[in-house]
């Protein structure tokens, strides 16, 4: 299918099999894509091994060299741009057009900290003493391991990968089981653009807590990066207090999305749409509790629905697709659970009740939902909005904070007043104001509470990579 089709876990420059063996399928048809090893023990000490060995050599190399080799791994992946797309299609399921665009996202991190490679500085601290001369500066943290989710196949692994290069730190990435096509695919790339060898390992493996037990146990791994459920995330952390690594968490959200009467109603309707329907939903700052001023419920609600109903829903290769499949089953079984519960809660379902073949999950709109209901807690991770009538902005920011998770919440207001006091007494490591869709490499992307530590992108996720060392000397 692809010259960038690969079917065993990437070690040191070299692909390393196994006899067990596990299926990547198409979300689409539910058919195997390909065969891949899952790896052994064995493997796993391996790359960490190696990754340890590429570390001794990449301290020795200066940041401009680094950048360089990043530079190249980004034209790279530029000049293959529509074959990972259609890799993350077939194995993720997106529509091609979403694909496309994750590859220049994705890529665009890689090309960000190229040029941030050159600027970690230092500082020059004054003396409390004429005989003292004090300065501090970074040093790459060691050797990283990462493991990523399905649903950015390409994106969540550069926004890992670009900035521990760039740092100057080896990698070892345990990507989803769903999706390892488009992982091993970049890793390919990387060596090809000069990553040393052992600088960026991949492991392939559908039994997740074996290889994150080796990787968050290991010694000789100092840096552990995590993109995945708030439930997995908690474990891990746990896991990693047994070696003091440093840590990265992006973990769940439950994004409020308000709307105030004051807003451009179409200009809402429109953020709405692709805050909630990227990736039919399935994004960790996906709008999921959309809140809308009494006064304006029914227009928006008409105006939402207008949209919502010109929406395709199909295989990701078709041409005029906007919702791909859920990534298998058992996620649809859940939105429908999920929607079920609401409506004998009293949800009231607007639009028609669609039902769709095999993992696809037609588009719907539910308004009246309320904290009663199992939606309003949960992450629903698929195309349906949930619509919450409020009268005061005191009563929607008490509940748009009312929640253990804190990644991304969306306004729409035209009132200046407004919209200060909403975004500061807003508990959440993100806010886009008239603007659903806010990610971009050159802004720290991340949580508070329990949705996580630390940032990615910006000159923020860089310092994830780097440890300060002070250094005081007497004359
Ligand atoms: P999602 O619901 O998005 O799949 P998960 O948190 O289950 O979120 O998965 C994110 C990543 O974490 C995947 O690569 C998965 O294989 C991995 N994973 C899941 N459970 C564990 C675990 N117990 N230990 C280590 N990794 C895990």
């Amino acid at each position: 299918m692809s010259h960038l089709l690969f079917n065993d876990s990437f070690i040191n420059g070299e692909f390393y099999s196994t006899d067990k063996n596990f299926s990547v399928d198409d979300p689409a048809t539910q058919q195997s894509i390909i065969m891949v090893s899952d790896v052994d023990d064995i493997g796993v000490h391996k790359a960490i091994n190696t990754a340890h060995d590429a570390f001794i050599k990449l301290k020795l190399t200066n940041a401009t060299t680094r950048s360089n080799v990043l530079m190249r791994w980004y034209d790279l992946v530029m000049q293959n741009k529509q074959t990972l797309a259609e890799l993350m299609t077939k194995e993720q399921g997106k529509p091609l057009k979403e694909a496309l665009g994750e590859v220049d996202y994705g890529a665009a991190f890689i090309k960000w900290y190229a040029e941030q490679a050159k600027r970690s500085y230092g500082d020059v601290i004054p003396a409390t003493d004429n005989n003292h001369r004090l300065t501090s500066f970074k040093q790459p943290v060691g050797v990283v391991a990462g493991i990523t989710p399905w649903n950015f196949p390409i994106a969540m692994v550069t926004r890992k990968v670009a900035p521990a290069y760039a740092a100057g730190c080896s990698f070892v990435l345990k990507p989803s089981e769903h999706t390892p096509l488009c992982a091993l695919a970049l890793a390919y790339l990387a060596d090809q653009a000069g990553f040393e060898k052992g600088a960026f390992n991949v492991l392939l493996s559908e039994d997740a807590p074996r290889v994150g037990k080796i990787l968050t146990e290991s010694n000789i791994v100092r840096k552990f990066t995590f993109t995945g459920s708030t439930g997995v995330g908690k474990q891990l952390l746990t896991q990693c207090a047994s070696t003091v690594k440093r840590t990265s968490m992006e973990l769940g959200g439950n994004a409020p999305f308000i709307i105030f009467d004051n807003a451009d109603l179409d200009e809402a309707v429109t953020g709405l749409m692709g805050a909630k329907f990227r990736n039919g939903g399935q994004t960790c700052v996906a709008a999921n509790r959309i809140f809308v001023q009494r006064s304006i419920l029914d227009q928006v609600v008409d105006k939402l629905a207008k949209k919502v109903a010109t929406l395709k829903v199909g295989n990701g290769f078709g041409e005029n697709t906007d919702i791909g499949p859920l990534i298998y089953p058992k996620a649809k079984q859940k939105v429908q659970e999920l929607v079920a519960d609401a409506k004998a809660k009293g949800a009231i379902q607007i639009s028609d009740d669609v039902q769709l073949v095999d993992s696809f999950q037609a588009p719907l709109i539910l308004t009246g939902v309320n904290p009663k209901m199992d939606i309003y807690h949960q992450e629903v991770f698929g195309p349906v909005v949930s619509i919450i009538a409020f009268d005061e902005e005191a009563e929607v920011l008490a509940l748009a904070n009312d929640v253990p998770y804190g990644l991304a919440a969306y306004f729409y207001s035209q009132n200046i007043k407004q919209i200060y006091r909403v975004s500061e007494a807003l508990e959440y490591g993100m806010v886009g104001i008239n603007e659903g869709l806010i990610s971009n490499p050159v802004a720290p992307f991340g949580g508070v509470k329990q949705s996580g530590l630390g940032r990615e992108g910006g000159y923020q996720g860089l310092d994830e990579y780097l440890e300060e060392k002070y250094v005081c000397i007497k004359l």
